[in-house]
């Protein structure tokens, strides 16, 4: 069958009609406008094949943290393929990739992280934190401990277990979700769920449901509470400072695990390595995933304290694993990716140069009609678009303004997302002074564009 040439939209259009199932996406919208083919990407820019050109202020879903086009990526990844294209490490045996990728998570993640397991996305990885929490209690001789809390609202991915620990009502609606044994508290959403309370008061009323919920399930149910540092996909929403805390204290008065999913937050996002050392949050797990390859291969992975894995090494026999954990190809990407962002010093970036340049330009949209709030920590953010932003007064649903503002963004030559009316970024983290002012200015005009659509 002949491939149509790469330029021919139309083309591509019809074979993506006619074969593809897009993952989260409106199927029956998509196969009347057709998709954008996007065919090249060179640091923070996309194309499609039609030549246009686009600033992808999302870093794909927030994981080219190096950027596009890195030579270095894929020549680690030629080599490794020329050399082993393909083993497992079950059964006694390991590849260079995978051990010397186990050594740098060590080095990169926070003190007393030392022992890691290979998964290839952040929703495997979310899958094994949760076998592995309820295994630890069983192993302490607390089989009973098997409940895990989230937050509701939360994404932690897409798979059965993963989706379950996810707190979004829509994706529980397909499929029979949640599993048995998750549970759900409100998200620290202060804009919109704060009503008249400060953001710290509503930030400790938040954090004190988990308590509320450990007693309501008896603190011997309860196994975990799984968390992102930041809400990404929820929104980026940033938790008032009073929450951390107050959650911290609550989880080590209760006898249950962390888990803080740092599949966005990690690998730089916050400025951080780690978006709970930005929060100082001390997790007894981490899921991670996107950054740590850049998206360049698929790979996630869970770090665990030196407790819980001694606790699991202890025991022995592991019973659980995937034919790809710790491919390595996928390792040897992801160990020059890590290696990339040590030599380059692009979370030391983040943290004192190009992140705080980002959030004075990002907060100066808080200006616009359109805007309610324009939060920011690192080079990750999110922006209110609100009807009244007196009353912080949602526009209703049915005007779609997230979608009009999504759409425009690209017509612009801008990729940000629109996660219902809150606008979010996530750049690469390469991203110069010149480009964070081009995105701001495209973001601008479509906020113009979409102000003229709304009112
Ligand atoms: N956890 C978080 C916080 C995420 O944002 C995502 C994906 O967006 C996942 C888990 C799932 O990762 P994956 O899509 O690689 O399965």
């Amino acid at each position: 069958m002949k491939m149509p040439d790469m330029s021919d939209l139309a083309s591509w259009q019809s074979i993506d009609r006619a074969h593809h199932i897009h993952p989260f996406t409106d199927q029956k919208a998509l196969r009347a406008s057709g998709s954008r083919i996007i065919c090249k990407g060179e640091g923070v820019y996309l194309q499609d094949v039609e030549g246009n050109r686009y600033l992808d202020g999302m870093a794909g879903l927030w994981c080219v943290n190096v950027g596009y086009g890195r030579q270095e990526l894929v020549t680690a990844a030629t080599r490794q393929m020329e050399e082993l294209a393909y083993y497992n490490c079950f059964f006694n045996t390991s590849t260079p990739a995978a051990t010397r990728l186990s050594q740098l998570l060590a080095q990169v993640t926070p003190d007393g992280f030392n022992q890691c397991f290979f998964t290839n996305s952040g929703s495997e990885a979310n899958d094994t934190v949760l076998r592995f929490g309820r295994h630890y209690w069983a192993l302490k001789g607390k089989p009973e401990k098997t409940i895990f809390i989230s937050r509701r609202n939360a994404y932690h991915g897409s798979t059965v277990a993963a989706g379950s620990l996810g707190g979004m009502a829509w994706m529980h609606s397909q499929g029979g979700l949640p599993i048995p044994d998750i549970a759900h508290i409100d998200q620290p959403y202060w804009y919109h769920e704060g009503g008249d309370e400060t953001p710290e008061e509503f930030g400790i009323r938040v954090a004190r449901q988990l308590k509320a919920k450990i007693r309501e399930l008896g603190p011997d149910r309860v196994a975990a509470f799984i968390a992102e540092p930041i809400q990404g996909s929820g929104g980026v929403i940033i938790p008032p400072s009073t929450y951390w805390p107050e959650i911290k204290r609550i989880c080590a008065e209760n006898e249950i695990l962390f888990i803080a999913d740092e599949v966005i937050c990690g690998f730089g996002r916050t400025g951080k390595w780690f978006g709970s050392e930005f929060y100082d949050l001390k997790p007894d797990m981490m899921s991670m995933a996107k950054g740590l390859s850049s998206g360049y291969v698929p790979i996630g992975a869970v770090m665990m304290s030196d407790e819980v894995a001694d606790t699991l090494v202890a025991n022995g026999f592991l019973s659980h694993g995937f034919t790809y954990s710790g491919h390595p190809l996928a390792c040897a990407v992801a160990v020059r990716n890590i290696e990339i962002m040590l030599n380059e010093r692009l979370v030391e970036r983040v943290e004192s140069d190009i992140g705080p340049y980002f959030q004075e330009k990002w907060a100066s949209l808080k200006n616009h009609a359109l805007v309610g709030e324009a939060r920011s920590i690192g080079l990750i953010a999110g922006l209110e678009m609100v009807k009244d932003k007196s009353r912080r007064e949602k526009f209703p649903t049915t005007a779609r303004v997230g979608l009009f503002f999504r759409e425009a963004a690209f017509r612009n030559g801008l990729v940000l997302r629109a996660i219902g009316d809150t606008v979010v970024a996530s750049p690469p983290l390469v991203i110069t002074h010149a480009e964070v002012d081009e995105l701001i200015e495209k973001l601008g005009r479509t906020l113009d564009e979409t102000e003229r659509y709304v009112r």
